[in-house]
């Protein structure tokens, strides 16, 4: 490769990165240095490689519960006419040669597909009579597949309104809450005996007429933020959005949850219940409570919109499933249809969109799971998407060894907050659109730009046998921390690990009660100075002080850019960054800061033993998500390498933006490379693949272990490696979208 080549390599790659596509034209090869880009580029050396941990105990599928065999799902969802016009045969072929290994079939409780006596249960309109989920079931048993009973308890008619009006959920002023697109449908209200009575006699019908492996609920509870109601019982709850409202409404789901099992296994005692999930860090119930229940997450995330635009949703899901699961089964539901703000739920979607949700789901370590709506015509109108996804489930079926994760390898972990994703007011000043989300991807891309390993860790599972494995914690604006959880991270540390922290992380209680200093004051060594300062025009600097590594690669400027918003702190020992406040950005005659020097910390570092701490007052991960500015993804990259003491697990050597797992598996190992090099990473779907140039990995095995082979599953090469001592390396020539690095080892 000439080196013209490489620069426009370069170039393309790192445009396709911004959040922005609106920069890419801004990048012209002819106007920029080589010096530039060299800056551009992410300093320092190759990090130290850590040995991965002594491979686990080797366990036997069949003694696991069948969930967790589960590798492929498959889900025609069906509408009211469906019963007219779907071709059961065909309908059951298809799944059955895409090698699902369970089907979701509609039970509902908005619409019956079978004949249902329970009250208020009504019939769909082509039923006539007609027991159409008893015929999809027999059908799916012909072909050895499992069956999930789908219900949705979310909705129902205005004769069931008029006899219970108390099931209904209401506004402020007492009015029913219809449902937003068909006003002649209620919405329920999940603290009422619509839950207690309605749904257990469906599932009682159905135990009794049916044999179904578990049951299901769609609809329900909600994803990505919790209901306000104001029916009898939920005008004696305290106010939605608030902590208090949020512990009524888990208590309510996992009740729920637990009486619906307990009814599944009234027949069988292998079956189960499972709802609704998804929101990713921002789901609906508290997900260390419900996880400790729960033996199937389904995660209902199934595309991007331009609310969300991030290709990464999917993995980013995967992440939140491994943090709270351990182990047990998670299905992520990828549509094939046309999802998105404007969405065509008949209607396939770009194939290279379908199949990059579907390797996320593989390589963040969810079973798959494919999805279409409605049967028109036999099994649809639009049949494109069939292809794309029984191709994928063929291929995946042949290396479901290799892609079954046992555990993930990372030695990052980043407290997920939960509950500061549902509840924490961000400053009044932001401006945002929904300031966590931009807060969550903001250290996801500076994550991925970086190569980091990373886990995310639930804010309830800090005891130190589970997070002891990280080198570092990272923080990103975590502001609700309970004093136990403050505990938990000063306990982290004594044991010898690292942590970054940036803005209100720990100034809010469990209460979302804020405290007069922060939580992890103490650890960190920092102190409030004042309210929340935001950006009237031009944000904040941080003057460099001294030299230090988080400032590596910084020339010829003394100011670097700060946040939009800070938390003011008082000034520190021998600071590394100070505050220059920010100013206006017009009229430019005002355009300079009021002081051009201040002793206000811009970040505070400290060392203690092996512990490395850092804290941003500002809200720098999120800002970064906002701007994409570089200085900021490198300040960031430089902190994490110094709070990790430039520790890796692996160590990835090749131009592009790409995201990587690494799980060890039964056989060996698989690092998953997933390719986002691409003018649709953050717009759009997905329509062509950009091919990445070589990637060259490294890696140091546990003693005695001994490689046999590596296999590209994607691509079906087996390629050469070289182990050295411990220390194994290898190429991968070429990634398209995606490829798996299987590891075989004895
Ligand atoms: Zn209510």
């Amino acid at each position: 490769m000439d080196h013209m080549l490489n620069r426009r390599t370069f170039l393309k790659t790192s445009a396709a990165s911004l959040p922005l596509a609106a920069a890419i034209p801004t990048l012209n090869p002819g106007t920029i240095s080589t010096e530039t880009i060299a800056d551009r580029a992410i300093p320092g050396t190759a990090p130290k490689l850590i040995p991965l941990p002594a491979r686990l105990a080797p366990v036997e599928p069949s003694t696991l519960p069948w969930p967790q065999n589960v590798r492929r799902v498959g889900q025609s969802n069906m509408t009211e006419h469906d019963p007219a016009v779907m071709n059961i045969e065909e309908w059951a072929d298809y799944w059955h040669s895409a090698s699902a290994d369970i089907v979701f079939i509609s039970v509902t409780g908005i619409l019956a597909f079978y004949p249902s006596k329970v009250p208020f249960h009504r019939h769909g309109k082509f039923l006539n009579g007609r027991d159409f989920f008893g015929e999809c079931v027999a059908a799916a048993r012909k072909r050895g597949m499992r069956v999930v009973a789908r219900m949705s308890p979310d909705l129902n008619w205005g004769d069931a309104r008029d006899a219970h009006p108390e099931w209904a959920m209401r506004d402020a002023n007492g009015s029913v809450l219809l449902s937003g697109e068909d006003p002649r449908l209620f919405r329920t209200c999940m603290f009422t005996s619509y839950m207690d009575d309605y749904v257990p006699a469906i599932m009682r019908e159905i135990n009794s007429l049916y044999d179904v492996d578990c049951f299901y609920t769609n609809g329900w509870p909600p994803i990505g933020s919790l209901p306000s109601c104001h029916c009898a019982v939920c005008s004696k709850l305290p106010p939605s959005n608030t902590a208090a409202y949020w512990r009524a409404f888990n208590d309510r789901v996992l009740e729920l949850w637990q009486k619906y099992d307990a009814i599944a296994k009234e027949k069988k005692p292998d079956s189960f219940y499972f709802a609704n999930l998804g929101g990713n860090v921002r789901c609906g119930p508290n997900l260390d409570r419900l996880a400790k229940t729960a033996v199937w997450f389904q995660a209902d995330n199934q595309g991007r919109t331009s609310d969300d635009p991030a290709v990464w949703g999917c993995s980013l899901q995967g992440r939140v499933c491994s943090a709270v699961m351990d182990g047990k089964f998670a299905a992520n539901v990828s549509a094939a249809y046309s999802t998105g703000t404007v969405r065509w739920r008949n209607a396939s979607k770009n194939p290279a969109e379908a199949r990059m949700w579907l390797n996320e789901t593989l390589a963040s370590g969810m079973a798959l799971y494919y999805h279409f709506i409605g049967s028109e015509a036999g099994l649809g109108e639009d049949r494109r998407w069939q292809k794309v996804g029984s191709d994928y489930f063929q291929w995946a079926k042949k290396h479901d060894a290799h892609l079954k994760p046992r555990r993930s390898l990372a030695n990052v972990g980043v407290v997920m907050g939960q509950s500061t994703q549902l509840l924490y007011p961000p400053p009044a000043a932001a401006h945002a659109r929904d300031y966590m989300r931009e807060t969550t991807h903001g250290i996801y891309a500076t994550l991925l730009h970086g190569r980091f390993t990373f886990d995310f860790v639930h804010e309830d599972r800090l005891d130190l046998e589970r997070i002891s494995k990280y080198r570092a914690l990272l923080l990103p604006n975590i502001a609700v921390l309970s004093n136990r959880q403050c505990q938990q991270i000063r306990d982290y540390v004594r044991s010898g690990g690292s942590i970054m922290a940036s803005f209100e992380t720990s100034l809010y209680d469990e209460n979302l009660q804020r405290r007069q200093e922060f939580g992890l004051a103490d650890l960190l060594g920092i102190s409030k100075a004042g309210d929340v300062i935001g950006t009237n025009g031009n944000a904040y600097y941080g003057r460099m002080e001294r030299t230090h590594p988080i400032l590596d690669g910084f020339r010829n400027t003394s100011w670097l850019p700060g946040a939009q918003n800070r938390a003011p702190i008082q000034p520190v020992q021998d600071p590394v960054l100070t505050v220059v406040p920010g100013f206006v950005q017009y009229p430019p005659e005002l355009a300079y800061p009021p002081a051009s020097h201040t002793d206000e910390p811009a970040v505070v570092l400290r060392e203690a033993g092996g512990s490395r701490l850092a804290y941003f007052p500002g809200d720098i991960e999120r800002t970064f998500w906002l701007t994409g500015h570089d200085d900021l993804l490198r300040l960031l990259h430089n902190t994490i390498r110094w709070v990790t003491q430039d520790e890796a697990l692996v160590h990835i050597d090749g131009d592009g933006l790409l995201e990587l797992f690494v799980w060890e598996t039964t056989p060996g190992y698989a690092i998953h490379l997933l390719n986002y090099t691409n003018p649709n990473a953050h717009h759009g779907w997905l329509s062509t693949v950009y091919p990445l140039a070589p990637q060259t990995i490294r890696m140091t095995l546990p003693g005695g272990v001994n490689v046999k082979a590596v296999d590209l599953l994607r691509s079906g090469k087996t390629i050469p490696f070289r182990l050295e001592g411990s220390e194994l390396r290898f190429t991968i020539p070429r990634v398209d979208d995606y490829e798996v690095a299987a590891l075989t080892v004895s």
